[in-house]
């Protein structure tokens, strides 16, 4: 197969965990949450990344690339990305760490060869391989043979997504995926553009698409103080457990320290001072949500 997956990452399943899980990260989502650490995810494309709060301006970059991406001048240290060949010789150069590449390019065959050990381990213990990231399904064509490999070998599937791509997309999935993992941020469509530069409509649709296709879903909600934690949301929520008694929710509080590479500067300028919630309060949320039929996982 020619086609090459970029990817954010993999991380390997524990050999001692009693459902073991290996989740391959995808680069490359559609959506812009506000709340979202992890710009450099977007694209799908490998990146040079520069965290100028590291850099000394020691000029060693400057001088090691072959293809003129650095400058440095009274400005500041600029970096012309298009010029970039990604070869890594001033990441591998710079002493303070203020150089990275995000996202590296694999074939099947190189994928398959590095999640071999953990295919045994998940095999035996009942665990799954999750495609996540990013977003999976921005690399369709990359998915579905792999998904595909893995339920010829035996291995339990779970599609992490935020639900954002067309519904014949998740059609041809359904027959390689054991658990759909769907994120559903907020109800208000006009919100929902606010928060994440699309509406949500398509996101919605796709969930009842899958619930009658009478496929395993979890939907899981971020829940993020101040956004999108209030009624008409919950009622959202609620409104699909009553729809469809098979669906179950994950409720996911809001981590300022999960992301990729994350700084405060993937953030939006008034999203840096949201704070995790207090346990009572996301357990008050949970409640409500159980008190209106939500099976809660
Ligand atoms: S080598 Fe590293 S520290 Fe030196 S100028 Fe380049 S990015 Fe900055
Ligand atoms: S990765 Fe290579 S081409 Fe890109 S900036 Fe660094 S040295 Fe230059």
């Amino acid at each position: 197969m020619k086609e090459e997956a970029v990817l954010l990452d993999i991380r390997h399943c524990s050999k001692s965990a009693k459902e073991a899980e290996t989740v391959i990260n995808f680069k490359g989502c559609p959506l812009k949450c506000v709340w979202c650490h992890s710009a450099i995810a977007r694209s799908v494309k490998p990146e040079l990344v520069f965290n100028d709060q590291n850099c000394r301006e020691c000029y060693v970059c400057v001088t090691t690339c072959d293809h003129l991406v650095h400058q440095i001048d009274d400005q500041g240290h600029h970096i012309h990305q298009s010029a970039c060949q990604l070869d890594g010789k001033c990441v591998r150069n710079c002493s303070f760490d203020a150089l990275s590449i995000i996202g590296k390019k694999y074939h099947l065959d190189q994928l398959w060869h590095e999640i071999e050990d953990d295919l045994e381990v998940l095999s035996k213990s009942g665990g799954r391989i999750t495609l996540s990231g990013g977003e999976p399904t921005s690399q369709l064509k990359y998915i579905i043979p792999l998904l595909k490999k893995l339920k010829e070998a035996g291995i339990n599937t779970a599609l992490d997504t935020n639900g954002y791509t067309r519904t014949e997309n998740l059609q041809t999935l359904i027959p390689w995926v054991d658990l759909f993992l769907i994120d559903y941020k907020e109800t208000d469509p006009f919100r929902h553009y606010e928060f994440t530069g699309v509406y949500n409509q398509l996101i919605i649709s796709n969930i009842h698409f899958l619930m009658e296709q009478k496929q395993n879903v979890i939907l899981v909600c971020p829940y993020i103080p101040g956004y999108n934690d209030h009624q008409q949301h919950l009622e959202g929520i609620a409104s699909f457990c009553r729809q469809h008694p098979e669906l179950k929710v994950k409720v996911l509080p809001h981590d300022p320290l999960h992301g990729y590479g994350s700084n405060s500067h993937d953030l939006a300028d008034d999203f840096t001072q949201v704070k995790p919630p207090a346990a009572a309060t996301l357990n008050e949320w949970k409640s409500k949500l159980a008190a209106a039929g939500c099976q809660l996982v």
